[in-house]
């Protein structure tokens, strides 16, 4: 008897497991398969704006932090060959400024999952003039439909944190890296100078949201970005997945009081 009733229930639990996999959207618990679809709403909701809000929110400093990026991206100023894959590259910041840094072999390739960021990403190209020099791709950072060593250089600014299974699209950009080449990721990080740290809470929690109540028209978005930033690992913790990933030579540096991090790793 006991058997038989052990059946039924097998037949009823639910078909994942006991329990099914979870990642966090922000502060909520959320189910692993739901994440993406989330961020992308998020994406969606702010992709006519997101640049001028990205100059609103950091007082004009991420141009600085992308620009520290591009110096240690480092393309070549001649004109020899140079592949730059700029994985959830969004609307091609880092492309249009790693091209203007570089001489006339440098190539980039945005790669990012949502279709809104890569269609404002293609008009700017165009109105700069840099369809040949930046193509923009549709694609998941999990998933990348590229080649194994295909690139000189892979970089992810501000994008690892909205990626639901970080540890894979790291593998994937890791795959892609031709060997010897530098893999790049600009992410927010912990502030801990005392004193910036509760003014920095203040601003993010506060003033983001407000901002983008009055420039996309919903809070919503900001809040979840100001949020997931708090639950990204520390540097260390990155460092070793970074280093699972099979990453090598894996440093950061932190930026601004710690609000942003770069960190570094080589495909040796
Ligand atoms: N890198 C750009 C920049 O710094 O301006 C855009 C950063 S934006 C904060 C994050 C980007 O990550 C969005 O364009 C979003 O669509 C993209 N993204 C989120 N999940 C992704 C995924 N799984 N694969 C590729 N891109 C993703």
């Amino acid at each position: 008897m006991r058997i038989a009733v052990s059946y039924v229930a097998s037949l009823t639990r639910p078909r994942y497991g006991r329990r099914m996999r979870e990642t966090h959207f922000g502060y909520r618990q959320v189910p692993l398969s739901d994440k993406q679809a989330l961020v992308d709403d998020v994406f969606h909701k702010v992709a006519r704006r997101y640049d001028l809000m990205n100059d609103l929110m950091s007082a004009g400093l991420h141009r600085a932090w992308k620009d520290a990026l591009v110096t240690a991206i480092n393309p070549p100023k001649s004109g020899r060959d140079f592949s730059l894959l700029d994985v959830a590259g969004g609307t091609g910041d880092v492309s249009f400024r790693t091209i203007a840094a570089a001489g006339t072999g440098t190539r980039a390739t945005v790669a990012d999952i949502n279709a809104d960021m890569l269609s404002v990403g293609r008009e700017r190209a165009r109105e700069r003039g840099l369809d040949d020099a930046v193509t923009f791709v549709d694609a998941n950072a999990e998933a990348l439909p590229f080649p194994d060593r295909s690139f000189d250089a892979v970089s992810i600014a501000f994008g690892i944190r909205n990626v639901p299974r970080i540890d894979v699209a790291l593998a994937e950009m890791h795959r892609v890296l031709r060997i010897g080449g530098r893999f790049l990721c600009l992410e927010f990080s912990n502030v801990d100078v005392p004193g910036l740290d509760a003014l920095y809470e203040l601003y993010s929690f506060n003033v983001v949201p407000a901002i983008g109540r009055a420039v996309v028209g919903d809070a919503e978005p900001y809040r979840y970005l100001v949020e997931s930033i708090r639950r990204f690992p520390r540097p260390n913790a990155f460092a070793d997945m970074m280093r699972a990933a099979g990453l090598r030579r894996v440093s950061h540096r932190l930026m601004s009081g710690g609000i942003v991090a770069l960190h570094s790793g080589w495909r040796l």
